[in-house]
């Protein structure tokens, strides 16, 4: 068998998708000496900004597709939601990491449920849903509440609808347009965690910390590392994540976010074959940035160290910080060592992710009340 190939410092790397994951897969690419090429059907992109190159096009664009995978030496994902027959366009010019079959389960709610549960993984009771008569027969089966949710496309909690007891099954599913839908058993979950691994060319894995996440809105808000768990919860998160990583013969990074119950039993979430915005503490607080392990997974290189160098938060902004105005960045860098983190985006709107903050503590708590000081400092007296 050939040997994988390695792309050293100096080759150039191409990113699908133009947006945050992106601009910080660049800065840690650019710093270890890399030229980074971005495709996106956007203009001047968060990762744009940060290139050698971007290219404006639609995804379905086979010829702009091709001359980019052209012009790279390795390509990889900052975004999954790319058409798989675009990733195989690509794949006939340049190496393509993770690999498109990697894309093609993680795209997709259904295909991604299916792949857990023929590995024997742990996630919530699921079923395909094509049609009332079946929402009513999985409404049978697993009860409620549950959440119906579309196949494909979906993050950030959009296409999701919570099923009660009351909830009238033909007005939920006319709700869905008849897209194809999987209907999930709801989670009492205690906490909501997410593992990062990565694993290279050579099956070698690392695991980051486990992290805490706290979301508002169904939008990932605060998030604290180390998670305040159990350490054989840990453990077994991690295990899962690395399990996860190999049975999908990734090359790359993976996010998996968990959810936690009050037995100390886990379950899967979802998976994200890419940086996360769960991950975004590493930037600053970990040997190795998650975008670094991207990079250094990607490129065929060794993996990183993952060791946390302080307990941190990681605090999300949203658009609507910019609802009174100009947020008052000093009020925030008056703590001295919060880090803020923007991608360059010109509208701020509500919901919108257009930074992130960070902050250090003497625990995890400590760090994330901290973040939580950090942000409210940019509204206050607003
Ligand atoms: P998702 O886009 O599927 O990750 O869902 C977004 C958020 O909705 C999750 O992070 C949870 O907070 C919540 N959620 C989704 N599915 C479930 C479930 N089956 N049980 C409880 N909460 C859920």
């Amino acid at each position: 068998m050939s040997q994988p190939a390695v792309f050293l410092p100096g080759r150039t790397i191409g990113v699908m998708g133009g947006g945050q994951l992106g601009r910080m897969f660049a800065i840690a690419a650019r710093r270890m000496g890399y030229r980074i090429h971005t495709f996106s059907p956007d203009e001047d992109t968060p990762t744009g900004q940060l290139a050698d190159l971007e290219v404006a096009a639609s995804y379905d664009d086979e010829a702009a597709v091709r001359e980019f995978a052209r012009g790279v030496d390795v390509l990889t994902f900052e975004f999954e939601n790319i058409p798989v027959r675009s990733v195989e366009w690509a794949a006939e010019h340049c190496e393509v990491r993770p690999s498109g079959k990697v894309l093609h389960i993680c795209q997709h709610r259904l295909r991604e449920k299916q792949f857990l549960a023929a590995a024997g993984l742990p996630l919530p009771r699921f079923a395909h849903i094509t049609s009332e008569a079946d929402l009513r027969a999985a409404l049978a089966d697993i009860g409620t509440p549950s959440v119906l949710k579309t196949a494909s496309f979906g993050y950030d909690g959009k296409g999701q609808q919570k099923l009660s007891s009351e909830t009238d099954p033909a007005t939920a599913w006319a709700a869905f347009g008849g897209q194809p839908a999987v209907l999930e058993a709801w989670v009492p979950f205690v906490k909501e965690i997410s593992v990062l691994v990565a694993r290279g060319v050579d099956g070698s894995m690392v695991t980051y910390p486990v992290c805490e996440n706290a979301h508002a809105r169904h939008i990932l808000d605060v998030t604290t590392v180390p998670a305040g768990i159990d350490w054989k919860v840990a453990e077994t998160a991690r295990e899962l994540a690395q399990t996860v990583a190999r049975e999908l013969d990734l090359i790359g990074l993976l996010a998996v976010e968990l959810f936690l119950l009050a037995d100390g039993s886990i379950l899967i979430n979802e998976l994200a074959p890419r940086p996360h915005n769960s991950g975004h503490f590493s930037f600053d607080a970990s040997v190795t940035s998650q975008f670094e392990q991207q990079l250094r997974a990607v490129c065929g290189l060794p993996l990183g160290s993952t060791e946390l160098l302080s307990p941190v938060a990681m605090a999300n902004l949203l658009g609507d910080v910019w609802s009174s105005g100009e947020p008052d960045w000093a009020a925030a860098l008056s703590m001295s060592d919060v880090k803020l983190h923007l991608y360059g985006k010109a509208g701020a709107r509500p919901g919108r992710k257009m930074g992130h903050l960070v902050a250090f503590g003497d625990d995890p708590q400590d760090a994330a009340a901290r973040v939580r000081e950090a942000r409210s400092r940019l509204t206050r007296g607003k």
